[in-house]
C-alpha cells in the first residue's frame, strides 16, 4: 500500500460568517484548479460539526441541499479542501477535511503539501496502537494532535510541527477557533484575508476575490495563526531539531499551478509569468512569424515574449474549458484522453508560418510531441518551442505529483535529444538564473536543480 499519496490541493477556511459553508463552497470553487478528484467541507455552529465529502468537482458535490445539510445559515465557521492525489490515493476515504474527536473536542484539518517523514512516523504511531482510517500523511498530523500530551491545542500544534517534516499548509477548525499553519520552509502557499472584518484563510488569494474578502497577508513560514473568539494569536514553530529553516516557497506555483489572478510573494502571478516570457525573449531571440501560447500555463509568458520581440501573438490553440488539467490526472490513459479533447488547433492560423509555441513545462514530453505534430501537419514551415521554466529532471517530494525520474524527459535526455524527439526546429528552456532572477531567492527549485531543501525520508533512492 502506498502510505504517502502526494497531493496537490486547495484549502479554505472562514470564521464568524453566518453562511460559512456556502462561502467555503465559493472558495473551493475558485481553487478548483488545485485539485479535481475530491472535495469536502466541514462546518460548525460552535456545538456540532457537519461534514460532507465527495469525489469529483466542487459544483457537482455541493448542491443546494448539501449546503443546507452543512448547516445553512446556522453555522458560523467552515473549512474546505480540494484534493488531487496519485492513483493509489484516489478514494473517498482519503478526501478531506479529516476530523477527529479528542480531548481538545472535535478537530477538523485540511492539508496542502506532502510530508517527507510519513513512513517512520506512521510506523511509530502504529506500533503504539494508532489506527489509521486513511492512507494520507495528513492523518498523521491529526493523530499527533489528538494523542498529544500537551495541555493546550496551541502547544499540541507546536509539538506536532516538531515531529513532521516536509510541506504542509493547514487549516484547522475546532468548535471555537480557526487556525492557519504553514511549515517552517513555507513550501506551499497560504494567505489570510478578512470578510466584513472576519477571518478567511485560503491557498490562493483568488478565493478571497470571489467572496469579496480582502487579502491581508501571507501566513509566514513556521507561523501558526489562531483566530479564537474575537482575538488573534500568533505562534512560531520552535524548530529545535533543525537550524533556522530556509524559506523555500515552491517556484513551480509561479510557473504553472497558481491562478494568474492570485498574488504570491507580493506579486500577481500574471506579471511574474509575463516577466518569464520577456526573459525568454532575451535568452532565445527567434526569427519567427507568430507566437502561439499553449493554454493556460503558456499564455502570460507568451504575452511577455510577444511584447519583448514585437512578434504577433496568435491564439491558434483553443481550449475546451470543460476538460480538466491533463497534468493532474492520475493515470496516463486518463491524461491521454484529456489531452486529445482539451486543445484544438485552428490550422489556418499556422499554415506557412514560422511558429514559436510557448509552454509552461515539458514533463514527460508525450503531449508536446502530439501538439508539434499537429502544427506541422497543419502546414507550419518551422516549429520552435520555448518553455517558461528550466528542464524538469528531479521528482518533487513536497506535494507536486511529477512522475518518477525514469519518466521525466529531461532526466535522461539532453535538450538536443528532446528537440529531435519532439520534432522541433529549436527548443529552449528558461535558464535557472533567469528564473531566480525573476523570483528572487527563497524559493524551492529542486525539481530543476536537484537541491532539496528537506531530505525526504520517504523517497526511494533515485
Ligand atoms: Fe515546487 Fe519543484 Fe520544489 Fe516541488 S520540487 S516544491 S514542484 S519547486
Amino acid at each position: 500500500m502506498n502510505y504517502y499519496p502526494k497531493h496537490y490541493c486547495g484549502i479554505f477556511g472562514v470564521k464568524d460568517m453566518p453562511n460559512a459553508a456556502e462561502l467555503a463552497y465559493y472558495g473551493l470553487y475558485a481553487l478548483q484548479h488545485r485539485g479535481q478528484e475530491s472535495a469536502g467541507i466541514v462546518s460548525t455552529n460552535g456545538k456540532s460539526f457537519y461534514e460532507h465529502k465527495g469525489m469529483g468537482l466542487v459544483p457537482n458535490i455541493f448542491t443546494g441541499s448539501v449546503l443546507q445539510a452543512l448547516g445553512g445559515n446556522t453555522v458560523k465557521m467552515a473549512i474546505g479542501h480540494n484534493r488531487y492525489s496519485t492513483a493509489g490515493g484516489s478514494e473517498i476515504k482519503n478526501a478531506q477535511p479529516l476530523s477527529v474527536e479528542c480531548k481538545f473536542g472535535p478537530i477538523a484539518l485540511a492539508h496542502n503539501g506532502n510530508l517527507t517523514n510519513t513512513r517512520p512516523l506512521r510506523a511509530e504511531l502504529e506500533s503504539h496502537g494508532a489506527l489509521f482510517r486513511t492512507t494520507t500523511d495528513s492523518e498523521i498530523m491529526l493523530i499527533l494532535l489528538a494523542q498529544s500530551d500537551a495541555s493546550s491545542l496551541d502547544q499540541a500544534i507546536l509539538d506536532m510541527m516538531e515531529r513532521v517534516e516536509g510541506a504542509y499548509s493547514l487549516v484547522i477548525m475546532t468548535r471555537d477557533a480557526l487556525i492557519a499553519v504553514r511549515d517552517p520552509h513555507g513550501f506551499r502557499p497560504l494567505s489570510l484575508g478578512t470578510l466584513d472584518g472576519n477571518p478567511v484563510v485560503a491557498s490562493e488569494t483568488c478565493a478571497f476575490d470571489v467572496i469579496n474578502a480582502r487579502f491581508e497577508r501571507e501566513v509566514k513560514p513556521g507561523e501558526v495563526v489562531i483566530f479564537e473568539g474575537n482575538k488573534t494569536r500568533m505562534l512560531t514553530a520552535q524548530n529545535q531539531s533543525e537550524k533556522k529553516p530556509e524559506r523555500s516557497f515552491c517556484a513551480f506555483e509561479y510557473v504553472y499551478f497558481a491562478r494568474p489572478d492570485s498574488i504570491m510573494g507580493g506579486r500577481d502571478i500574471y506579471s511574474v509569468r509575463f516577466a518569464m516570457g520577456e526573459r525568454l525573449a532575451n535568452e532565445y531571440p527567434i526569427d519567427a512569424d507568430i507566437i502561439v501560447p499553449i493554454p493556460d500555463g503558456g499564455v502570460c509568458a507568451a504575452k511577455g515574449y510577444a511584447k519583448a520581440t514585437g512578434i504577433e501573438l496568435v491564439d491558434a490553440f483553443i481550449r475546451n474549458h470543460y476538460v480538466g488539467r491533463s497534468f493532474i490526472k492520475p493515470t496516463q490513459s486518463e491524461r491521454d484522453k484529456t489531452v486529445t479533447f482539451k486543445l484544438n488547433l485552428i490550422s489556418n492560423l499556422v499554415r506557412d508560418k514560422r511558429v514559436v509555441i510557448i509552454d509552461d513545462s515539458i514533463v514527460r514530453g508525450t503531449t508536446s510531441r502530439t501538439r508539434v505534430k499537429r502544427i506541422k501537419e497543419a502546414g507550419a514551415r518551422e516549429v520552435h518551442c520555448l518553455v517558461s521554466c528550466p528542464p524538469h529532471r528531479y521528482p518533487c517530494y513536497y506535494g507536486v505529483d511529477f512522475p518518477d525520474r525514469s519518466k521525466l524527459a529531461a532526466a535522461s535526455h539532453s535538450t538536443e535529444e528532446i528537440r529531435k524527439n519532439l520534432g522541433l526546429d529549436s527548443l529552449g528552456y528558461l535558464s535557472e538564473e533567469g528564473l531566480v532572477g525573476i523570483l528572487g531567492l527563497g524559493h524551492c527549485t529542486a525539481c530543476w536543480s536537484g537541491r532539496y531543501p528537506v531530505t525526504s525520508r520517504d523517497a526511494t533512492p533515485m
